[in-house]
């Protein structure tokens, strides 16, 4: 095992994408084994020595930063294990790259369909984020695709979990048998919306275990393997990234290609794209917002496909003739890069600014994303406050960023945030459909499932990780363990 001290090397450690500064931690270890996990984490338990697991290092909510222990790194644990290509299962170790997990398997016709759109995150990472990517719309998240899942828990015994083999329900008292010790667990009883959601412990009547573990933000164990389903390479798809005069036609149109089978659905605002239009001088000047998605078809539909997109775009009045269009890989690249620089810009300007952006994950039910939409723009052209609004317009997800250049913005912004927070959950909402708590987001979580549910959430990782050394600060303050009688 690998243990690096040196804190000019391991200080890339103490960071993540979200801004979240004064990172610290006394060390990175590198496990190359599962024997040496155990070992570790066991020594850490009998220590009440903090452990923060890192992933990619590409989280948003400042989940993977440490403050103070140890680092467990899972860059060593990078191994594709199988890929079965009769049952479309792979096998994993965590720390295997999205990029990379997505070129192995186009080699042989096959594809990680949830594909979360940054490619240096670590399969672990996302499994523990439960991230969706750009083709959410059409095939969920990553827990739809988790089939199995093998878990250290601190004190070094080791869960492997298949989906479908073991059932739980809200508010049940279950036992987990091991060869030492049993642990006792009280599954919480708050209720989740009935849409997409990343916040807490996911909690349902009639859950599969395996759905505990995915999401849960490094807080409950480590995941040292994953198998996960695989689809087969659609034969064609073909992408769309289009320009519209303005907001309510872009809206409009989006309103009718919901009733569609599009693999994406995704929306840009105006301010989107004059950030873009610093990088992009091709973003048709007249513009004031973007619609962009993808259809998986066939040859001989190619063109009804077609047509019939473009009678919807024109009734919508899309600046057709501006628009993007790709129906081959390497122009799906181009647009893929396009789509990407949106958030790699926003980070950079985070990082300019030295304030963290102010960012939300919120989305809404069907019938409430109109009024949630115009909430967002009522409230943020008031304040004044620089902002883009993009995202996942198809499952009614959108990413509003605040970009505050001073103290007083920053505080102003996380205020804003508060109220969406509130009109989200009156909405019947989730205050983050995918990027998850981490550290800068446990008001919201409380403003979502009160303080009873957040301390059965407490509760419950205190049941897993008796010492309380896994992923402190995640998801709930650490304070709430303290409460919990750690030991
Ligand atoms: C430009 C950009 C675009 C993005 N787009 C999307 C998007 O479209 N959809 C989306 O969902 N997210 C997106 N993200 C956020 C990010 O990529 C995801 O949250 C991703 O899942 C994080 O993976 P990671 O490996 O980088 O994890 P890290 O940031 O390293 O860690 C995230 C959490 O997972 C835990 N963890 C990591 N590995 C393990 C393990 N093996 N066992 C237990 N816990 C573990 C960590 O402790 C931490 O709590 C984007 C980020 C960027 C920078």
């Amino acid at each position: 095992m690998i243990i690096k001290r040196d804190k000019d090397i391991i200080k890339c450690y103490f960071e993540d994408e979200s801004g979240l500064l004064g990172g610290y931690a006394d060390e990175v270890i590198y496990p190359e084994s599962e024997k040496e996990v155990i070992n570790f984490l066991q020594d850490s338990s009998s220590g009440h020595a903090p452990v923060t697991i890192s992933g990619g290092g590409t989280g948003v909510t400042g989940a993977r930063v440490p403050f103070g222990g140890s680092i467990l790194a899972t860059d060593s644990l990078n191994k594709i294990i199988d890929i079965d290509e009769k049952r479309l299962i792979a096998t994993v170790q965590p720390g295997v790259r999205l990029s990379e997990l997505q070129i192995e398997l186009s080699k042989k016709g096959l594809v990680y369909l949830p594909d979360p759109t940054e490619p240096n995150a670590f399969v672990g990472g996302t499994v523990s984020t439960n991230a969706s990517g750009a083709k959410g719309f059409k095939y969920g998240p990553t827990r739809n695709y988790i089939k199995r899942l093998k878990i250290i828990l601190s004190s070094g015994d080791a869960l492997d979990i298949k989906r479908g083999e073991f059932f739980i329900n809200k508010g049940e008292d279950i036992s987990l048998k091991f060869k030492k010790r049993d642990l006792k667990l009280k599954i919480p009883a708050y209720s989740m919306p009935a849409i997409k959601s990343a916040a807490g412990y996911y909690i349902k009547d009639n859950m599969d275990m395996i759905d505990l573990f995915i999401g849960s933000e490094g807080t409950l164990g480590l995941i040292t393997e994953i198998s996960l389903s695989l689809g087969k390479e659609p034969e064609r798809v073909m992408s769309f990234f289009n320009f519209f005069p303005d907001e309510k036609a872009a809206l409009k149109f989006v309103k009718d290609a919901k009733a569609c089978n599009t693999l994406s659905l995704e929306y840009m605002d105006e301010n989107s794209l004059n950030l873009l239009r610093q990088r992009h001088k091709n973003i048709p000047s007249d513009s004031k917002a973007m619609v962009y998605f993808e259809e998986a078809y066939k040859k001989e539909d190619e063109s009804s496909i077609t047509e019939s997109w473009m009678g919807m775009l024109e009734k919508h009045n899309a600046l057709t003739e501006k628009s993007f269009f790709a129906d081959s890989e390497k122009e799906r690249e181009k647009l893929k890069e396009f789509r990407h620089a949106l958030p790699e810009m926003i980070n950079e300007i985070v990082k300019k600014n030295k304030l963290p952006k102010v960012g939300t994950d919120i989305a809404v039910p069907e019938g409430g994303f109109p009024e949630m939409f115009e909430f967002y723009k009522e409230r943020l052209l008031y304040s004044k406050i620089d902002f883009v609004i993009f995202g996942h317009i198809g499952e009614n997800h959108m990413h509003v960023n605040m970009l505050p250049k001073t103290e007083a913005e920053f505080s102003k912004s996380r205020s804003i945030y508060m109220d969406f927070v509130k009109k989200a959950v009156s909405l019947g909402g989730t205050i983050s459909a995918e990027h998850g708590i981490g550290k800068l987001k446990h008001a919201y979580l409380e403003a979502m499932y009160g303080k009873k549910g957040v301390a059965e959430m407490a509760s419950l990782k205190k049941s897993l990780d008796p010492a309380c050394i896994l992923g402190l600060d995640n998801i709930f303050p650490k304070e709430l363990l303290k409460n919990t009688n750690c030991h």
